[in-house]
């Protein structure tokens, strides 16, 4: 099981908050905890270390659409401020909590697959 192409793609267990090695077990326990165990596997995922990594490229990618979409409105449509942050709040808003889990959950399916860890070594041991 070391070779990478024997586990699912990481875009879909990240985006569906799988497993990494099985895809099949909830990767979650609550909204971003991670479960200590996958139930199906029995991977340990409690040695994952994705941490709030996820968090800056949201930060970027959400905020520009936010200001994006902020800057249409008040500029464009000449809307004024209080229906303009109206609109927009509520949209990061959403697309934040929408989008971490997501996020998250793929990244620690990369780490899993690039046997990624902060030492060099594989951060999940392939015997767990
Ligand atoms: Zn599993």
């Amino acid at each position: 099981m070391s070779d990478p192409s024997h586990y699912p793609s990481p875009w879909v267990t990240g985006f569906r908050g799988r497993c990494p090695r099985c895809g099949e077990g909830r990767l979650y326990s609550g909204f971003l905890k991670v479960a200590e165990r996958c139930p199906v596997c029995d991977l340990d995922l409690s040695k994952e270390d994705a941490g709030d990594g996820a968090v800056p490229f949201l930060i970027l990618l959400i905020g520009g659409i936010g200001v994006g979409f902020g800057m249409i409105f008040l500029l464009g449509f000449d809307w004024p401020i209080w229906a303009v942050l109206a609109v927009t709040v509520p949209l990061i808003t959403v697309l934040t909590l929408v989008s971490i889990p997501k996020a998250k959950g793929l990244l620690i399916a990369l780490q899993f697959v690039n046997r990624a860890g902060d030492t060099g070594q594989n951060t999940f041991d392939e015997n767990d």
